[in-house]
């Protein structure tokens, strides 16, 4: 077992002590890497951060008794810089959580790397609605007595090489077990919200061990101690990329992890093609696991037909992505939608173009950032495209630009068309920033001026709120089936913005062709493909846009239909009654193999 151990607090706060919680009465604890909290700080790098922001947001405002475990990154992800022709180029972006935050003070020990390292956390309270404080462990490494290496190794949020991604691992869900275990907390469920929590399990698994007063080693374990901790865990999937699936090596494994908690992880069926796996951990270990859109639980069941996958479609938080302008609005007509996102559906009380108006104050807003940033007028009669997510390939940023007389010509024809781009690709995606690049070449060649094309830089909070609260239309091109839901075509829709998509992730949930956006038909062919998209902005889209009473119905539709059930509330409430507290408690028997492909381990061990 590995000593933890109690001491006050480990550096001087400027912050106000925090408030109290009962922490015994917390019964789910979420686990993610990455979590976006605040505007200010860059704890996050793209939608898993900014779905469990959102979903704690959620469980603020209903109050839900959880908690949640990160890790600070003191260096965050980065802030993008793009130059004339494109290329990506990225500072640090360093924060300082004793200078904003409470500690929980609270030092627990973990053994990793064959040494004692010291882990203390910094306490983010998320505050809903009614003042429900939902708080928030940000695990820091940053502390006297480590090695100089261990003290950054909660610096960079997908940083470093794998040997650095499997120390930020184990500290995430070793350590974020132990402290929670210090803090007095006894979670009945623990969410892995992504694989990358997944050693949170040989967390449990070892406390239950020590619980039991014998003093048993991990290689001990026995198939009861499996099933205990099974029962406690939950684990949501978020995508079918390989990519997005971290394994490590082995020797990598009993380098960080040590002889023991390795071993255990050899025996229980956690390699996988020679590799430690951490979605085979979060399987064997969970006895509940879902996709986070209902196409992406069913490919995830084609990836893993061993194991039980459900679905449960992702949202965004509300408060959180609708613009000020339509905050206003809703609080005066619908004040309940605050609480309880239901009430959406009532947007069919208000007047079509009250809502087009309201929508249309959020454009102003982001124009006037456009100006500012750019220099750039844009103009509120031309109807504008938007696009930004996190550059990966097969979110397909350079599918518009397929052929780009076509689309000049589609721009010459109806009127002139606006389009803001936004992305960052990660540091070491050589791919990623080639698109970029490809995007800002396609620009250039442009000579019409009815086509106004601008990449915005730095895509973060602050840019996504205002770009899916003030565009006319959110585009989305991935490549069927990668995306496993997508949520800003959700942020677009609460805003009363249709999307045009290619029918994939939430998309296939949330389209009511012509009634809340379009579908894009897809191709094996991509020239094939970009046609068809280009077929639709010219015969449907544009021709919409220009009649502006049947446009501003449409943005009705979009609040009414798709921000009714596209948004967290809805989520964490079937979490709730699906995943943390099933009616059905059969559930745990029915998610493992039925032949278990490990030997049990009695039978190893006898
Ligand atoms: C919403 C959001 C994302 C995720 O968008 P997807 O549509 O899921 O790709 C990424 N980054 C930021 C800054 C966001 O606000």
């Amino acid at each position: 077992m590995t000593p933890s151990q109690t001491s006050g607090p480990s550096s001087p706060s400027t912050h106000p002590a925090a408030p109290l919680i009962d922490l015994k009465l917390r019964k789910v604890a979420y686990f993610s890497m990455e979590i976006a909290l605040a505007k200010a700080l860059p704890t996050y790098s793209g939608g898993l951060g900014m779905l469990a922001g959102d979903t704690l947001r959620s469980a603020a405002d209903m109050g839900a008794p959880m908690v949640a475990v990160s890790l600070v990154h003191r260096r965050g992800y980065f802030q993008q810089h793009l130059d004339f022709d494109g290329q990506q180029t990225e500072t640090d972006v360093v924060w300082h959580p004793e200078a904003v935050l409470p500690s929980a003070d609270q030092v627990v020990a973990l053994t990793m790397q064959g040494r004692n390292i010291l882990i203390r956390a910094w306490r983010f309270d998320v505050i809903g609605c009614t003042g429900h404080v939902v708080p928030v462990y940000l695990l820091d490494t940053d502390v006297d007595g480590n090695e100089e290496w261990d003290r950054h190794l909660t610096d960079k949020l997908y940083g470093g090489d794998n040997y650095y991604r499997l120390c930020q691992e184990t500290i995430l869900g070793l350590g974020g077990i132990q402290l929670l275990h210090e803090l007095g907390m006894k979670p009945e469920v623990c969410h892995m919200n992504e694989g990358h929590a997944a050693l949170l399990s040989l967390g449990l698994l070892e406390e239950r061990l020590a619980a039991s007063g014998t003093d048993k080693p991990l290689s001990a374990a026995s198939e009861d101690d499996f099933k205990a901790v099974q029962q406690l865990c939950v684990f949501t999937t978020h995508t079918p990329v390989p990519a997005g699936h971290d394994r490590f090596g082995i020797d990598q494994m009993y380098q960080v992890l040590g002889q023991q908690r390795a071993d255990l992880i050899s025996r229980s069926g956690c390699l996988h093609n020679d590799l430690f796996n951490m979605t085979y951990l979060a399987l064997r270990f969970s006895r509940y696991v879902n996709g986070v859109a209902m196409q992406h639980g069913k490919v995830t069941q084609q990836m893993f037909p061993e194991y039980h996958v459900h679905s449960i479609t992702n949202g965004v938080h509300a408060a959180t992505w609708i613009s000020k302008p339509f905050q206003a609005l809703l609080d005066k007509e619908i004040p309940e939608w605050r609480h309880d996102n239901q009430y959406f559906r009532s947007v069919y009380g208000i007047e079509p173009q009250r809502i087009a108006d309201t929508h249309a104050q959020g454009q102003v807003r982001l124009f006037a950032t456009v100006k500012l940033r750019t220099g750039i007028d844009l103009d509120p009669n031309v109807m504008t495209i938007g696009f930004a997510r996190r550059v990966a390939t097969y979110k397909r940023a350079h599918l518009l630009f397929k052929d780009p007389a076509r689309l000049e010509a589609i721009a010459e024809k109806l009127g002139g068309l606006q389009i803001l781009y936004g992305g960052k690709a990660h540091p070491a995606d050589t791919g990623g920033k080639g698109l970029i690049r490809e995007v800002f070449d396609a620009a250039k060649k442009f000579s019409s001026a009815k086509l106004k094309m601008i990449y915005l830089e730095n895509y973060d909070w602050e840019l996504g709120e205002q770009l899916t609260g003030g565009v006319d239309v959110w585009l989305n091109t991935p490549q069927r089936p990668y995306e496993a839901s997508g949520t800003s075509g959700m942020k677009a829709a609460l805003n009363g913005v249709p999307s045009l998509s290619v029918l994939d992730g939430w998309w296939i949930e949330g389209c009511a062709e012509g009634i809340t956006g379009w579908a894009i038909n897809d191709d094996d062919n991509e020239d094939i493909e970009a046609g068809y998209l280009y077929d639709k902005l010219e015969q449907d889209v544009i021709p919409k846009f220009a009649d502006k009473k049947a446009w501003a119905r449409m943005q009705q539709h979009c609040i009414a239909i798709n921000g009714t059930y596209f948004n967290t509330h809805r989520q964490l409430g079937q979490y709730v009654a699906n995943a943390y507290f099933p009616l059905a408690a059969s559930e745990a028997v029915t998610n493992q193999p039925q032949t278990p492909e490990i030997e049990s381990a009695d039978a190893v061990l006898v």
